[in-house]
């Protein structure tokens, strides 16, 4: 049986680690760590700074001796940077760990692997299993609304993922499911009967984001793949921030990536737009963020990125995007 990441939730407050915290190393990012001291009693043994996922910074929190003096068990307290941060040590140093979202702002707490940047690449090391990850609500929601609204963004992926992995599947053979196919495009469906929810980050709009990470990832693992969730949004995501070598709010940018490709996959745009609007997903921000040419550059050479790295087949693949289209797709994630 795959591993399960639901099963390991606990929907229960942080203050329940007071008594682990004396033989842990906690990785925190500063403003999780600000939120969560007033719901802790004590201090963790070793206390580590998320700033980067290259991999140069995370092996020298590995190798420095004195963070490790009585440590038994690594810690993750923040947002994805922390987490994977947390989640990459637990790893080389076979230590237990528990995972503790701050914010829910990636789907990173229920993966099995940790993303780490090498050379502007991103890549994942092996499988690593928490023992356990707290989503607290009342500490989740210290978090600024828009971070945690930005979170669907790798459950919006789902629209154009699917669409990806059913292409690849008849122009390529790559082996589909149609069951786990139908019961991702399911979790779009919960999703949207749940707007409200989700755009007040309230506690039901916390715990079924939650929950459908858990069920997103769980997906994941029974069709051997990401295919469920990932395509060419985080295709084209990857190339542009390797292109610009900047990193941007990961939930927002896979939006805004995923309506791009939606409306070049001709697929449904108007109803993703729909969605991540009621979602309240800023991802008009990142255009912003990225200027409008970093985002041509990147549609236009996104296939050349993924073959390049050898991603799976998607609609990226098929024909190069042509400048045209690309400024089309770019008016239409503009108009409105
Ligand atoms: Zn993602």
């Amino acid at each position: 049986m795959p591993f399960n990441p639901l099963s390991v939730t606990r929907f229960a407050p942080v203050s329940e680690l007071n008594s682990l915290l004396d033989d842990a190393l906690l990785v925190v990012d500063p403003q999780a760590w600000f939120a969560a001291r007033g719901r802790l009693s004590a201090n963790p043994r070793s206390l580590v700074r998320a700033e980067s996922l290259d991999e140069a910074v995370l092996q020298t929190i590995e190798h420095s001796p004195e963070a490790w003096v009585g440590v038994q068990r690594v810690m993750g307290l923040g947002g994805g940077t922390a987490i994977d941060t947390a989640k990459y040590l637990a790893w080389r140093k076979e230590l237990p760990l528990i995972l503790i979202p701050s914010a829910l702002t990636v789907d990173a707490p229920f993966t099995d692997s940790a993303a780490v940047r090498r050379a502007g690449r991103i890549h994942y090391t092996g499988r690593v299993f928490p023992e356990a990850i707290y989503v607290d609500a009342a500490l989740i929601q210290t978090a600024p609304k828009p971070l945690n609204r930005g979170g669907v963004g790798d459950l919006l992926s789902i629209h154009t993922a699917l669409y990806d992995w059913k292409l690849s599947h008849e122009r390529t053979g790559e082996p589909y499911d149609p069951r786990i196919a139908q019961q991702s495009a399911a979790i779009l469906e919960r999703l949207h009967a749940h707007t409200a929810d989700i755009y007040a980050v309230n506690e039901t709009g916390v715990r079924l984001i939650a929950e459908l990470f858990c069920e997103e990832v769980y997906l994941c693992y029974q069709a051997g793949s990401s295919r469920p969730e990932e395509g060419s949004e985080h295709h084209l995501l990857y190339t542009l921030e390797h292109q610009t070598g900047r990193t941007y709010l990961h939930g927002a940018a896979v939006t805004l990536c995923a309506l791009l490709a939606a409306y070049l996959q001709g697929n449904r745009p108007d109803e993703l737009r729909a969605l991540a609007d009621a979602c309240g997903v800023e991802y008009r921000a990142i255009l912003h963020e990225a200027s409008e040419q970093a985002l041509r550059n990147a549609l236009l050479t996104a296939r050349e990125y993924a073959l390049e790295e050898q991603l799976p087949y998607t609609f990226l693949m098929e024909t190069p995007i042509t400048l045209e289209q690309a400024q089309e797709a770019l008016e239409w994630v503009q108009s409105k």
